[in-house]
């Protein structure tokens, strides 16, 4: 069973108290420009970032800047731009890493298997034929990677084209 968001990507939060820090809340007040965030794309309601513990190469998440748990509190205008974040950056990934498929979806609910179950977010991940054995090597501490930024200014750059 495919479940990237199961991953231990986020484990690394899991000391921190669930109600005393998100980690997604006030990620937008920093600059794209920044190297310290992988922001690659602020709209309205929603932001566009890479994951920092990624299930493969280009793997996106979505998030509204309200801190909000359940897909149903969000309103018309977030699902509307959250739809359309989501195909520019499958637009913006087939440009630059050229993507077999992709996977697109959130986890609702702990249950769900939510790793930051308190602020709802969208995962898309780009797949290739035959990377189903792929899994991260996580360390105990992740850094962002040259890597990481190498495709983090790619995006920011294809965002801008898109003048969103
Ligand atoms: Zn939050």
């Amino acid at each position: 069973m495919w479940s990237p968001w199961r991953s231990n990507y986020i484990d690394s939060f899991k000391n921190a108290k669930e109600d005393d820090v998100c980690v997604f809340c006030g990620i937008e007040e920093q600059d794209i420009s920044d190297d310290l965030n992988l922001i690659v794309h602020k709209g309205k309601f929603c932001f566009v970032m890479l994951n920092l513990y990624p299930y493969n190469n280009g793997h996106l998440m979505i998030i509204p800047y309200r801190h909000l748990s359940d897909y149903v509190e969000l309103t018309d205008e977030e699902l509307a731009e959250i739809t359309k974040l989501n195909k520019y950056s499958i637009l913006a990934l087939r440009n630059i890493i050229s993507p077999h498929g992709f996977n697109f979806g959130a986890n609702i609910g702990k249950a769900a298997g939510a790793g930051i179950h308190t602020h709802l977010h969208f995962h898309l991940v780009p797949r290739w034929n035959g990377d189903t054995n792929f899994m991260p090597v996580l360390g105990e501490v992740k850094i962002i990677s040259q890597d990481l930024l190498i495709t983090k200014n790619k995006l920011v750059k294809e965002f801008k084209n898109f003048s969103l």
